[in-house]
């Protein structure tokens, strides 16, 4: 008898979860580190009891993940064992998406996008070192990098043009005119990325963390010429997770759409990854302008990781928390 052939969920999808360290302020406040992994998998919140609604928080919780990564791991650690297999499934002619999801502050860019260590500078180091090879010499690497900010994308690498996400009668997604650049070298790369981290969303309010209000996707192609795509890996840099909770903290009107938008967002990407861990026909890709252009990376032959980021400090466990359910897949 032929065994079921095992096309693993776990493999195409994959959930970490990385807690950084307690900050030189929450260190000098005593901050309590509420956060304690247990083997290689598991994470144990002991939050205690001191929230308004108590029937939603018992003062311990326990969740299980793919891999879960301590605050003495390195970029170079979580590179490893979380986007190189997908940069090999690129290579391999698949399609892969690697997402930070989590609180501002809890380490998403520190992760995703740091310019020494970050898993996107590590991938592209091995996508040139890789390219170098004979057997893909027929293969360009092309570089796009756009934001989605209050459901409008801008293209970040070319003026910040507005972009229109389009579906073909196959069901692929044309972002146009998302413009891509032709890159020779991990170095040309790191510049044009730098360019269009400065050109992400500025606010004029007093929060000066102005990444946390989009999500950023920086898509790297390989294609065997200017119009066919052989490989693509996405590195997305999701909004801050508590932008779309923390509705009533403002009374500004902008502020508060900018929240609903980012919440509709997260909220669909999450119901889209669990109608394909659990081999859904359809999933809801419509449900967001996020959803709609991921689309094409997460049918067919794809991989995903996401690392669900959280801070280790008492203060924080209510977006610890939200977060690590978030990020559960047995929910
Ligand atoms: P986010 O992008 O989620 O808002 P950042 O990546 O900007 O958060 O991280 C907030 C701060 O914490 C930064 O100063 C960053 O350098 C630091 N940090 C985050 N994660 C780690 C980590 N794992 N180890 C050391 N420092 C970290
Ligand atoms: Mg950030």
């Amino acid at each position: 008898i032929p065994t079921k052939p095992i096309q693993s969920q776990e493999q195409r999808i994959e959930v970490c979860v990385r807690k950084r360290p307690l900050n030189k302020r929450e260190l000098a406040i005593k901050e309590q580190d509420i956060a304690t992994l247990s083997g290689t998998r598991t994470i144990e919140i002991h939050a205690p009891k001191q929230k308004v609604d108590l029937t939603k928080y018992t003062d311990h919780h326990s969740f299980t993940f793919d891999q879960v990564f301590d605050p003495t791991t390195s970029n170079r650690t979580i590179y490893q064992k979380t986007t190189k297999p997908l940069v090999e499934h690129m290579f391999q002619g698949g399609k892969a998406t690697c997402f930070a999801y989590g609180q501002t502050g809890s380490g998403k860019t520190y992760t995703m996008l740091d310019p020494n260590h970050g898993l996107y500078i590590q991938a592209t180091t091995d996508i040139f070192r890789l390219l170098n090879k004979p057997e893909y010499k027929h293969l360009e690497a092309w570089v796009g990098y756009y934001e989605i900010y209050q459901g409008q994308l801008y293209d970040l690498l070319n003026k910040r043009q507005q972009l229109i996400p389009r579906e073909d009668g196959k069901g692929n997604v044309h972002i146009s005119v998302l413009k891509e650049h032709r890159i020779h070298s991990s170095a040309t790369m790191m510049q044009v990325f730098d360019f269009g981290n400065r050109e992400r969303t500025t606010c004029k309010t007093k929060s000066n963390d102005t990444s946390s209000r989009s999500h950023a996707i920086l898509q790297i192609l390989l294609k065997t010429s200017k119009e066919n795509i052989y490989g693509k890996l996405n590195f997305i840099d999701l909004a801050g997770s508590e932008r779309g909770t923390d509705r009533g903290i403002n009374s500004d009107s902008k502020l508060r759409l900018e929240g609903a938008e980012i919440n509709r967002s997260l909220l669909a990407l999450k119901e889209c990854i669990r109608a394909l861990d659990q081999d859904k026909k359809h999933a809801p890709f419509r449900g967001s302008k996020l959803t709609m252009v991921l689309k094409d990376s997460f049918v067919g032959n794809s991989r995903t990781c996401m690392i669900a980021t959280i801070s280790p400090n008492n203060s924080n466990s209510d977006h610890t928390l939200n977060t690590l359910k978030y990020a559960d897949r047995s929910l």
